[in-house]
This record gives C-alpha cells, sequence and structure tokens, in this order.
C-alpha cells in the first residue's frame, strides 16, 4: 500500500480486508508484519506465476473476440485509490476491453467474492487507464485445466469494490480498530491471534 502521496489499495490488500478487516489494522495501522508463511494470497500467486510460466498462457478463449491483449501491466487510478499488476487485459472486437485473471485453483461451479472483487478493481483500473467500457471479467482456473469463467460485472460490483476501498483508507487514516471476521475459524490459525481482542 502507498501511503506517500495518496493513499491508493492493491487487490491484495483488499483480498486481505475481505479476510479479516483488522488484518488491515495490525499491518497497516500498527505495521506489524503478517508471517510470510501464512500469507495465503501471496503463496498463492507465486504458485499462479510459476503455473502460467510453465503453461505458457494455453487457455481457450475462443469465443471471446479478442483483437488485443496487453499482458502483466501495471495500472494506477488515482479516480478509485487503487492500483496493481492484472494478468492480462483483453481488447475485444466490440471496442470494450475486460481484465483476466489466472488463478491457482479448482472451478467448483462457484466463483468466490474475493475474485469477483478482485476483477471488479481491474475493471476499474482498465475504464480509467484506457478510457473504455469495462462490463466483463475472465478468470482462469490453472488447476481445472485452465477453466474459463466469464464475469458480467454490475454497479453492485464496482459500489462494493468503491466502498471497500474507503473502509480500508478509513481504517489507516482515522486509526479505526474494525470488527473481526464473522468467520470465527478463520481466528485459530491467524498470525494475529495472540494480540487480537476477543
Ligand atoms: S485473530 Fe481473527 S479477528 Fe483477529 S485478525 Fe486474526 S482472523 Fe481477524
Amino acid at each position: 500500500m502507498d501511503t506517500e502521496v495518496k493513499l491508493s489499495i492493491t487487490p491484495s490488500t483488499v483480498l486481505e480486508y475481505l479476510y479479516c478487516p483488522r488484518f488491515i489494522y495490525f499491518m497497516e495501522v500498527l505495521d506489524i508484519p503478517q508471517n510470510e508463511e501464512t500469507r495465503y494470497k501471496v503463496m498463492e500467486g507465486r504458485n499462479v506465476h510459476k503455473i502460467k510460466a510453465l503453461s505458457n498462457a494455453e487457455y481457450k478463449r475462443k469465443k471471446i473476440n479478442v483483437i488485443k491483449k496487453e499482458i502483466n501491466q501495471e495500472m494506477y487510478s488515482n479516480t478509485y485509490n487503487i492500483h496493481g499488476i492484472v494478468d492480462e487485459i483483453l481488447f475485444i472486437s466490440d471496442g470494450t476491453a475486460a481484465p483476466l485473471d489466472y488463478k491457482f485453483a479448482q472451478f467448483k461451479d462457484k466463483i468466490f467474492k474475493t475474485y469477483r472483487i478482485q476483477s471488479a478493481m481491474y475493471a476499474l483500473m482498465i475504464k480509467d487507464n484506457y478510457g473504455v467500457q469495462v462490463n466483463k471479467g475472465y478468470l482462469v482456473y490453472t488447476r481445472s485445466k485452465n477453466h474459463v469463467e466469464e464475469l458480467i460485472f454490475t454497479d453492485d460490483d464496482f459500489n462494493s469494490v468503491k466502498e471497500i476501498v474507503q473502509n480500508i483508507i478509513d481504517i489507516v487514516t482515522k486509526n479505526i480498530f474494525p470488527k473481526r471476521t464473522r468467520v470465527r475459524i478463520r481466528c485459530s490459525d491467524c498470525c494475529y491471534r495472540n494480540i487480537c481482542i476477543k
């Protein structure tokens, strides 16, 4: 998270917030780093990049009429106070664009909220940086033979991103101690469990 000029939030920080909002407080307000080994999303990210190198981007997207793509594109959006590196930006023949994101995961007939929110963040970055409509996003599940899922974004998706980003900014700038995750089982192997108020 870049706090020097203007707070700008990454998809990784949003994933951590969605896992437990208190992560943000411990990491960014109290400056207590996480145990690297427990950073499941970071580990996942590393694995994805390994898999990507091996698979050489062999995925099925015949039905997506892609006319151009950009790979590993870093984007900053001052409008939405977010930044990040998207795996691929697909420019589609209808004049729109779409983020494509690799997931080191199996597809189990359900798209996790975290994936949807992360993809919507990339969509907002693309809109802001390229001035194009972004109505869809794509997820490639590398552990399901590169199964491709299409997301159709709604206003609710973009509003959720804006709300989460604002909540994170409030935690950091106003020193707000957030509510704990409602998924209590996460606390049992959390690196902050010994210092977290029950
Ligand atoms: S112990 Fe539980 S509530 Fe506290 S930071 Fe960890 S996951 Fe969140």
